[in-house]
């Protein structure tokens, strides 16, 4: 009945158990969910809660349907994540617009989200979004006991060439080189993120140190073959980069801001040695 309603606007998947429902949910990422309260083994109330627990769907809005109309699963259903509920017999008018209500709300919160985690000059992912993921892809790295790579590629001589040719082709810049970055990290795993005013960061899941210097080389003469002119810098007649790098296989003992660390360091070295250059551990 529920597929009637709802096939005309929507794209609809179905699940006729709690395991399964999960299972979709995480790979298919819907945009709401109706969920009964009543199915076999595992219980409504019990899928809610392990959707709220999981990164991928936590964020998808669940709304009840039940025939239990007594306040106090009404209650259960709200504690345990759920936005909304609705009661058989199903009246389509009223289900109709409250699931239109929800898609529109999440809608906006997807909105709002991807706002807070972009850049607004170059439209990537910001130190924001990046300190989240970093601590994800971490500890992600440490239960598959994988190596996880980490880059930090700052402009050489940028101050100068704002100085030269101005705030605004500094801008455009900026733009063209985090596009050039983006285009040439290929994986799906691997992000480009600004860091700050001329830094970068890219870090790299299952990556090891000769993936590492692979990437790091890629990108940084990616950017010199640009060939921004750069008549101020002391290291070419070009826009390029100093990178340092870190690889690790996480353990229990250290934590992601190391890893930082080594990168950060090893830039700096990169630019005590000469720039245009990577150094990496
Ligand atoms: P180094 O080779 O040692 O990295 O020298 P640098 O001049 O690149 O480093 P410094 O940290 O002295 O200066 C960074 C400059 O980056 C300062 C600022 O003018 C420029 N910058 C930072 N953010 C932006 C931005 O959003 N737009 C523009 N146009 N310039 C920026
Ligand atoms: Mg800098
Ligand atoms: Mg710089």
């Amino acid at each position: 009945m529920l597929g009637e309603i709802f096939q005309n606007d929507y794209r609809i998947l179905w699940a006729t158990s709690g395991e399964k429902a999960l299972q979709i949910a995480r790979s298919k990422i819907p945009d709401l969910i109706l969920l009964d309260i009543m199915m076999p083994s595992m219980d409504g109330y019990k899928v809610c809660e392990k959707l709220r627990k999981d990164d991928f769907t936590q964020s998808i809005p669940v709304i009840f349907v039940t025939a239990l109309e007594q306040t106090q699963y009404e209650m259960t259903g709200l504690e345990s994540g759920a936005v909304d509920y609705l009661t058989k017999p199903i009246n389509p008018g009223i289900a109709k617009l409250r699931v239109r209500n929800h898609l529109q709300l999440k809608q906006a919160r997807d909105q709002l989200e991807r706002l807070a985690d972009t850049d607004g000059l170059t439209d990537i992912p910001n130190r924001r979004y990046f300190d989240q993921r970093m601590i994800q892809e971490w500890y992600r790295a440490l239960r598959t006991q994988s190596f996880l790579s980490l880059l930090i590629a700052d402009i050489d001589f940028f101050k100068a060439f704002n100085d030269s040719y101005g705030h605004l082709v500094g801008d455009k810049c900026l733009k063209r080189l985090t596009k050039t970055l983006s285009e040439n990290l290929v994986r799906a795993t691997d992000m480009v993120a600004r860091y700050g005013g001329e830094e970068f960061v890219c870090l790299l899941p299952n990556t090891d140190h000769k993936g590492l210097y692979l990437i790091g080389e890629k990108l940084r003469h990616a950017v010199s073959a640009l060939k921004i002119p750069h008549r101020n810098s002391k290291v070419a007649d070009h826009v390029t980069l100093s990178l340092g790098g870190a690889t690790m296989v996480p353990d229990s003992g250290r934590n992601p801001e190391e890893l930082l660390k080594i990168a950060d360091q090893n830039l700096y070295k990169a630019k005590k040695e000469g720039r245009n250059r990577l150094i990496q551990s």
